[in-house]
């Protein structure tokens, strides 16, 4: 009978080869961790923020205000997930700070959290430059403690009431100044439901998205979950149905600022 035997060369070639092998695992891992690209890593592009309309593709993209709550985001993210889409966070600090663990399920099934200020007061907002950049910096600050990433920066921000309101319009004007200072784009909306202005039947909503939709390519569509006269989350399946029959795609705006999640 033969047997094989091993001399000291092969053992060598065998403790090199698994040598070989740890070597490259760890090579794996770290690469991996490079490639899992952090908001330290990659600033976002704000200036394909104003460009956001300009497309051969009929996109829209959901956006949701005020939240997170209870009562309306869960609800909402559901809907996304069953239809495999995803949405537009526009976030309020103090919110985040109340709901962490909603904003850390929507952020990880894929939906863009984007910065609404802290307070959406306009009184206390706007009176100067510091209470405007504190708004923005302790909500990105509660995103980060909520998703458990350092120092998230969405750079896309969204004045309460929209950037051409009369309201604060002047000193609106002026922190768009003040946010490209922190690479802040800010994005308004050329749809909507209306469901924040008063409690509306699912009709009628819908109703509302389809006019103000009619003829638009791109659509950035304002809805609510902000949980007090909106009723969106009722008409949200029959929407996105609409917007299919239509030929839209959804986007967030990773699809606009990055070419990967942050
Ligand atoms: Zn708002």
């Amino acid at each position: 009978m033969k047997f094989f035997v091993i001399n000291k060369k092969e053992i060598l070639f065998i403790i090199f080869i698994i040598f070989l092998f740890i070597l490259l695992a760890i090579l794996f891992l770290i690469s991996g961790k490079v490639l899992n690209v952090s908001t330290d890593s990659i600033e976002p592009n704000i200036e394909k923020i104003k460009n956001i309309y300009d497309s051969n593709e009929k996109i829209a993209y959901l956006t949701f205000d005020d939240g997170p709550t209870k009562k309306v985001t869960p609800k909402i993210l559901d809907i996304l997930k069953q239809n495999n889409i995803n949405a537009t966070f526009f976030v309020i600090g103090k919110r985040v700070d109340e709901n962490p663990e909603i904003i850390k399920r929507a952020y990880n099934e894929g939906n863009f959290i984007a910065n609404h200020t802290y307070s959406h007061n306009n009184n206390k907002i706007y009176i100067n430059k510091e209470t405007f950049l504190t708004e923005i910096q302790k909500t990105d600050e509660s995103i980060s403690n909520a998703i458990g990433i350092d120092n998230y920066h969405s750079g896309v921000f969204r004045f309460p009431n929209g950037s051409t309101a009369k309201d604060h319009y002047l000193q609106k004007q002026n922190s768009i100044k003040y946010l490209e200072e922190i690479n802040y784009g800010y994005l308004d909306w050329n749809a909507l439901n209306n469901d924040s202005m008063q409690k509306l039947s699912k009709k009628q909503l819908l109703e509302n998205l389809k006019n103000t939709s009619k003829g638009k390519d791109v659509l950035v569509i304002l809805m609510h979950d902000s949980g007090d006269v909106n009723n969106t989350y009722d008409v949200l399946q029959d929407s996105i149905n609409y917007l299919k029959s239509q030929g839209y795609i959804f986007k967030t705006l990773y699809d606009v600022l990055y070419d990967c999640k942050i």
